[in-house]
């Protein structure tokens, strides 16, 4: 349990003294949110570095965007009958009366930002990437967090489905890259709003007469949501829509047509998926294409935690304000990467380590040791150091620990006289240098 450490507080009541309450400072962040400590930066600037590479070589810019949005551009874009709308949202009002939400997720932002930007009239289509935290109030579990962080992709202006083979090839590159190689990739269509709608009444008949067998969030979602039925991890839910009408058998002729050039193109791709009829993302603005990519085969029966999702949401643009352009895209959980590397073993980023160390000895070559250790690393040499160390043998243990190839020993003599000791550490051989020479002879060495 983490320590309580107990701070006052004073509340002032009206002609009253003030009244001293204690409350409770709890060391912890907020449930279902944590920090991201030193030790596990490493992953995480593995999957920064592989995912945006991946963005820029598939041509896509970066874009950043607030956390917060007001609250009904997500209720009108994700939908009022989503869980997320539903449940999961951090609403609240400013001192100003508005209602604002943490982003959930950030198609919707992003989608704002490009109409209210203009980015409608830059040539098609417009590829942007986002990597930043995500706010869901969901009950915390393995890979369920409050805060999460997100990685993805989003283009406006093409409707091929070739574009949509190229972004499923992007998201299952970046998951390949950070070395999970158990990954599998489900898709599926759940058409456009025009068969959307006949399919919809057939899956809300079909689930009115198994509905004593539904679970309660169901039997609600009957009303509000009734694809999301086919989505649900509850046993008895599962069973029923084992039978249930698919999608994939009632798309329109575009929808159809789009979904078997999809599968074309992936097949050209050799990517592994398989069509999964019960994939249908939560959200309300999708269209068409779905995909999800899972750690592990979803075969073994159990559908694990997706490691990222996506879909086309050709009517988006529109229902925000814009012109009606398609649009497409995809999110990866990067807590959820970071995990399966770890479970799985993969490599984390290893950052370049410095090969020279500096030491000093008395207060005039500390004092000196500070404006050499910037010249060299404007020179662009790593240095490491441990100036608050007085004893030269305690800085030379450290260096022979880093494994440094030269350690320059800055003395009071060495100070005075504009010197500067140089070690190579393999042979042991000291030499004195020039201290206005030694960025030039350290280089030299280095590249020997
Ligand atoms: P979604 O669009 O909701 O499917 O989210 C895309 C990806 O974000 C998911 O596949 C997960 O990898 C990740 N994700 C979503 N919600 C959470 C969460 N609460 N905690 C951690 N990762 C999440």
């Amino acid at each position: 349990m983490p320590k309580k450490k107990v701070i006052k507080k004073t509340i002032t009541k009206k002609k009253t003294k003030p009244v001293e309450v204690k409350e409770d400072l709890l060391l912890q962040p907020p449930r279902g949110m944590r920090d991201i400590l030193p030790k596990d930066q490493p992953y995480w600037q593995q999957v920064r570095r592989v995912s945006e590479k991946a963005a820029s070589d598939f041509g896509y810019r970066r874009i950043d965007l607030p956390v917060l949005e007001f609250s009904n551009l997500f209720s009108r874009g994700i939908g009022t009958g989503t869980d997320i709308v539903e449940k999961e949202m951090y609403s609240f009002s400013t001192k100003g009366g508005e209602k604002v939400s943490l982003r959930p997720e950030f198609t919707a932002g992003l989608v704002r930002s490009y109409v209210q930007n203009g980015m409608q009239v830059d040539p098609k289509p417009v590829k942007l990437y986002y990597i930043g935290p995500c706010y869901r109030y969901d009950r915390p579990q393995e890979g369920r967090f409050r805060e999460f962080f997100q990685f993805g992709c989003e283009a406006f202006g093409e409707i091929d489905a070739i574009l949509d083979a190229q972004m499923i090839q992007m998201a299952w590159r970046i998951v390949h890259q950070l070395g999970i190689k158990n990954a599998s990739v489900s898709v599926n269509s759940i058409g456009c709003p025009v068969c959307r709608k006949q399919y919809r009444n057939l899956l809300v008949s079909y689930f009115e007469s198994k509905r004593q067998k539904l679970c309660i969030d169901c039997k609600r979602r009957l009303e509000t949501n009734p694809m999301r039925i086919l989505d649900c991890k509850e046993d008895k839910c599962v069973q029923v829509s084992q039978n249930a009408p698919q999608s994939v058998d009632h798309l329109c002729d575009e929808c159809r047509a789009h979904f078997k050039d999809l599968l074309e193109y992936l097949d050209e791709l050799e990517i592994p998926f398989t069509i999964d009829p019960n994939l249908v993302r939560g959200l309300d603005y999708y269209t068409k294409t779905v995909f999800e990519i899972f750690a592990g085969s979803i075969e073994d029966g159990v559908k694990k935690n997706a490691l990222g999702g996506g879909g086309r949401y050709d009517g988006l643009v529109k229902l925000i304000g814009g012109e009606d352009t398609p649009a497409i895209g995809f999110a990866l959980g990067m807590d959820r990467l970071v995990n399966e590397m770890k479970k799985t073993g993969a490599k984390s980023y290893i950052p370049p380590q410095p090969k020279v160390f500096l030491a000093q000895l008395g207060s005039f070559a500390k004092r000196k040791s500070l404006k050499m250790f910037e010249a060299l690393e404007r020179a662009g040499i790593m240095v490491a150091e441990s100036f608050g160390r007085g004893s030269l043998k305690s800085q030379l243990k450290i260096a022979d620990r880093l494994g440094v190839e030269l350690t320059l020993i800055l003395g009071q003599k060495e100070a005075i006289d504009g010197t500067v000791i140089l070690k190579e550490m393999a042979s042991g051989t000291q030499e004195v240098i020039n201290a206005a020479k030694i960025v030039d002879e350290v280089k030299k060495r280095l590249k020997k």
